[in-house]
């Protein structure tokens, strides 16, 4: 246990504390307030033009949390306007101090701590995930990435350029304009802080949509965002649906940069879309990634962490280690442990904090989960363990294996989003590598070995933007995340997370008579 958690980074630390210290855990809000439905614009919450609302479920049992408002494009257009008036030059947050945008940031990061058992149950009865992860996990790495970017408010520093003739010349880094953000269900927190601190640190101002699934905890960010004093307009989140929310703002005229993260299928229609006035455009999207054990790896090591890989948010990680390639010589030894392993998952009420599997999100991913399963069955892998929904009430499956896979099924081709770990074998150094890179995906890879040189090798000529070397799913926000091929483009997090967000403008000046 302690080399398991020792190499977990950010999620793993979580972990590390858990195992060490769960009386930090602070009880759970099973049944909090849920004042804040409606959609926030100029630091107000308003109900949509259209007076909709949609109903947000509780993943566990399918009962209904809270009807939220139910934007569109009329609703996104209030929403762009606002932050358009807040972006004008001479506005109170383009006349803010750059230092004071890192003030504004810390601050709302000490009002997440404050409200952090408060947001995490919001994450837990929304999303499904278990407690003690949404504390401390999405809860840390959220809280961190406002104040990682919070550093850097002020300390986006041009060049002077010694260019040819009487002239100097030097550039700034000046924000994009109206950000456009969508995000996903599956990590909701996490991802409004790695879209938000860069884009709010940089000086933009933002329109994001939040995923019909999960509209809760980050519309308490907002309020939030209100109390620790961003000016009306800067922060606008919009709740409702992907085709007419998401689709406005991707294609909308006055926004200058849209950021997404979510499947490869819709990332697509959102370039397309963006591509109407040339839009900055960052996505971070599917992945499929390889996850090689060699066979002289630490054995139990490789096993819990490959089981975490996989397994952890209830298989729902972009980057989970879902193409699993076993060294021959200790394939059956791995399939076995690795089996005995999913079997003592613990699932249950995600409140629990004995529980390591909630429920995955909704019936919709449960069903395209079954019938992932199905056709794996039907192409011919073993079904090791597993397969099936768990229980009767909710939307639990069961950690499932399949060993025995060919590289053409589409259980290791397709992102299942679920926890379903498939195993295959390999021979050799240079075919593992050859069949880890025929995916479309590249968002991430993994190696397990002792021997540095096989490391170096795989880690190296692996396509992926993200490799972990006897580790995984370490995310910190000074790493950069972000995909290869059909995986994105543009970076999240880091000095290149928010260099998505500035522009560089080159000022030359006549200066007559310098070199003389
Ligand atoms: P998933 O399949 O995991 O739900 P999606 O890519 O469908 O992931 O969703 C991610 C985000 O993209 C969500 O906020 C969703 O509402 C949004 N979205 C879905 N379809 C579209 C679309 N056509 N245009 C813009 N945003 C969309």
């Amino acid at each position: 246990m302690s080399l398991f958690v020792r190499n977990l980074g950010v999620v793993g630390r979580a972990f590390r504390q858990n195992v060490r210290c769960m009386s930090a855990l602070p009880a759970p809000n099973r049944n909090p307030s849920i004042p804040e439905t409606k959609l926030f614009i100029n630091n107000e919450w308003v109900p949509a033009v259209s007076g909709k609302t949609f109903e947000t479920l509780n993943p566990t049992n399918g009962e209904v949390i809270a009807h939220v408002a139910e934007g569109d494009k009329a609703d996104v257009d209030i929403a762009v306007e606002a932050a358009k008036a807040a972006f004008e030059l001479g506005s109170e947050w383009r006349r803010g101090d750059a230092t004071h945008r890192g003030i504004l940031l810390n601050r709302l990061a000490d009002l997440m701590e404050r409200d952090r058992a408060y947001l995490a149950s919001l994450e837990t009865l929304d999303n499904g995930k278990p407690y003690k992860d949404a504390y401390f996990a999405d809860l840390a790495l959220s809280i961190k990435t406002y104040r990682y970017f919070a550093g850097w408010a002020g300390k986006r520093h041009g060049q002077t350029i010694p260019i040819d003739g009487d002239y100097f010349a030097y550039t700034r880094h000046e924000p994009v304009g109206v950000c456009g953000q969508i995000i996903p269900w599956n990590f909701p927190l996490a991802m409004q802080a790695w879209k938000l601190a860069p884009a709010l640190a940089m000086g933009n101002t933002v329109v994001m949509k939040t995923a019909e699934q999960t509209p809760l905890s980050a519309n308490h960010v907002a309020q939030l965002t209100k109390e620790a004093g961003f000016p009306p307009g800067v922060v606008n989140i919009i709740t409702g649906y992907g085709p007419t929310a998401g689709a406005a703002i991707a294609g909308h005229d006055h926004i200058d940069k849209v950021a997404f993260t979510g499947s490869t299928e819709v990332g697509q229609l959102i370039h397309s879309m963006a591509s109407g006035n040339v839009k900055n455009v960052s996505l971070e999207l599917g992945g499929k990634s390889p996850n090689v054990v060699f066979a002289d790896c630490d054995f139990d090591y490789a096993v819990e962490m490959s089981h975490f890989a996989l397994f952890f948010n209830q298989g729902q990680c972009c980057c989970a280690g879902s193409r699993l390639y076993v060294e021959e010589a200790i394939y059956d030894k791995f399939v076995e442990a690795s089996v005995a392993r999913a079997q003592k998952r613990k699932l249950g009420d995600p409140f629990d904090t004995d529980t390591e599997q909630g429920p995955q999100v909704s019936l919709e991913q449960l069903e395209k989960i079954t019938e992932l399963c199905q056709s794996g069955k039907d192409e011919g892998a073993t079904l090791a363990t597993g397969g099936a929904q768990h229980g009767d009430k909710g939307y639990y499956f069961q950690p499932t294996i399949f060993s025995d896979v060919k590289d053409d099924m589409r259980i290791v081709n397709e992102e299942i989003f679920g926890p379903v770990m498939q195993i295959a074998k390999f021979k050799n150094i240079d075919e593992v590598i050859t069949r880890a890179n025929k995916n479309h995906y590249g968002l991430a890879a993994s190696v397990f070995t002792k021997d540095l040189e096989k490391a170096f090798k795989t880690g190296h000529e692996l396509r992926a933007g993200t490799v972990y070397v006897n580790c995984y799913d370490v995310l910190d926000p000074a790493a950069p995340f972000g995909g290869y091929k059909m995986s994105g483009q543009g970076r999240d997090l880091g000095e290149f997370g928010l260099e998505q967000y500035t522009e560089r403008k080159t000022v030359i000046i006549n200066t007559p008579g310098k070199n003389s």
